[in-house]
């Protein structure tokens, strides 16, 4: 494939040219939420960067399989090796089932997704319904000499891991200072080393969640779901492993010692991390109880907020900023972010309605190629953008009548935008992202409603009126025999 798309690899800490191990697949894959919760901000951040990867990807013409795991057994609080499961947790709380948990908050991240106009990944595995994968993964960690049982529960052997590989190596951090830190701070015999992780642990009698295996009855460490179902679906080697930066350390250090361990190499060879969405400065997060949820976004209903902020300026404002950059929540930053979408898309409706001349006063010709060379740069978002903003300038100019464009111009105009704009941004208007709203709909029924009533008084004018106006405005409209359809074509 003809491009020369570079993208920072967390692991060697350069920018390296994109080469798919395979020619016609590439294999992709992200940490998902731990559904225990409604998504807040910081879960948009890595959905829509993985998003912006997996659309690009394929408009450079690769096929991709895209997994994003959703965690619902297995991740404990405070990420660590004891303490409650944070699902059962909410389980017992709520006084319903885990699996109730999971089912409530995965059909409302789904929603959220799809109002960030986010794809679904080619596959989205439970870890719940990898258990026996699990329990295999673990099975080839011991065989190499990885792993060690104690009281049930089978932890990995970091310090072993080491000598023979290098534990620490995505997150810079080595084994004597870790070993340092946690030494006073865990207070867990079973381990032989503060540094060793649990790949498995025996359920204590009030843990809900349990499975048998080999050791014990238990459930898999939280890291061990990555390994085994990023194998399964996209093979030993593959290309993309994603995920927001909070987690390369422990989690894809954890994950990478039991791919190699189990596997006697690398797994993946490009790891990307998106930065954090910080309030204040301090990263957002569940945990430090400063969130904010996308549905609080979508209504306004948080008294941090001054107002609602649709989902596609949300969208804008992740992609405003490059990846690997911190972004910090403001209203004002936000309500930019409003204005920005408001200026880009309605000149890209604009677009739409330019009438070519017989010759160009405009330069639009190098558009394409920008912006392109922005995506190209690891996903440079914020410059494709700015170079879509000249093209609004240049748009706007024309639609006044102050400059001309000819028709061969404008077809690549109007492609460029629909390329970047709609299919790589993934930038739509509110109607089409909200599949029009209820208030929407509700004018356009009294609209067809008050033509019905012209209708009915042989008002013929007024009936046509409202028929060709909607239909300008881009509705089609059906007489049925008992109803009038209607829909945005
Ligand atoms: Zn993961």
């Amino acid at each position: 494939m003809e491009h020369k798309l570079s993208i920072y690899n967390t692991l060697s800490r350069k920018k390296e040219l994109f080469v798919p191990i395979h020619e016609t697949m590439v294999g992709m894959y992200v940490c998902g939420p731990t559904v225990y919760g409604d998504a807040h901000l910081g879960h948009a951040r890595p959905a829509i960067t993985f998003d912006l990867l997996f659309r690009y990807l394929q408009h450079l013409g690769y096929k991709v399989r895209y997994v994003r795991n959703i965690t619902d057994v297995g991740h404990l609080e405070n990420d660590a090796d004891s303490g409650e499961d944070k699902i059962a947790k909410k389980a017992r709380l709520d006084q319903v089932e885990p699996m109730e948990v999971v089912q409530y908050y995965l059909n409302r991240y789904h929603k959220n997704m799809e109002a960030l106009n986010v794809l679904p990944p080619s596959i989205e595995p439970h870890a719940s319904g990898h258990i026996i994968e699990q329990i295999e993964f673990i099975k080839k960690i011991q065989e190499a000499g990885y792993a060690y049982e104690s009281g049930g529960s089978v932890y990995f052997d970091v310090e072993k891991y080491n000598i023979k590989y290098n534990y620490g190596k995505l997150s810079g951090r080595n084994i004597d200072e870790l070993l340092e830190t946690t030494r006073d701070l865990d207070g867990q015999d079973e381990k032989r080393r503060s540094v060793d992780f649990a790949l498995w642990k025996k359920a204590s009698p009030e843990h809900i969640m349990h499975w048998p295996s080999p050791w014990s009855e238990g459930f898999p460490g939280w890291h061990l779901e990555c390994s085994a179902m990023g194998t399964k679906y996209l093979g030993e080697e593959f290309d993309i492993h994603g995920g927001g930066m909070d987690l390369v350390f422990p989690h894809h250090e954890c994950e990478i010692a039991q791919s190699t361990a189990a596997l006697g190499k690398e797994t993946v060879k490009y790891w990307m991390h998106n930065n954090m969405i910080t309030i204040n400065g301090q990263k957002m997060g569940k945990s430090l109880g400063n969130f904010i949820t996308l549905d609080q976004f979508f209504t306004g209903n948080h008294n941090s907020l001054e107002k609602a902020y649709s989902p596609m300026t949300i969208r804008f404002f992740i992609l405003q900023a490059q990846y690997r950059s911190t972004v910090d929540f403001s209203n004002e930053a936000l309500q930019a972010a409003e204005k920005g979408l408001q200026r880009l898309l309605e000149g890209y409706a604009r677009l739409q309605k330019i009438v070519p001349s017989a010759t160009s006063t405009v330069d639009v010709k190098g558009l394409r190629d920008r912006c392109e060379g922005a995506m190209l740069d690891d996903l440079n978002s914020p410059i494709a953008i700015a170079h879509l903003f000249e093209a609004v300038t240049a748009i706007n100019t024309i639609s006044s009548g102050n400059a001309t464009i000819n028709e061969a111009d404008l077809i690549e105009l109007k492609d460029t935008f629909k390329i970047f704009v709609e299919d790589i941004l993934g930038l739509q208007t509110e109607i089409e992202a909200q599949g029009g709203s209820d208030a929407y709909k509700a004018a356009i029924d009294l609209l067809l409603q008050l033509r019905q009533e012209a209708k009915a008084n042989k008002d013929w004018a007024t009936s046509d009126k409202i028929r060709n106006q909607l239909t300008t405005f881009g509705f089609e409209i059906k007489d049925g025999k008992d109803a009038v359809e209607w829909s945005l074509k």
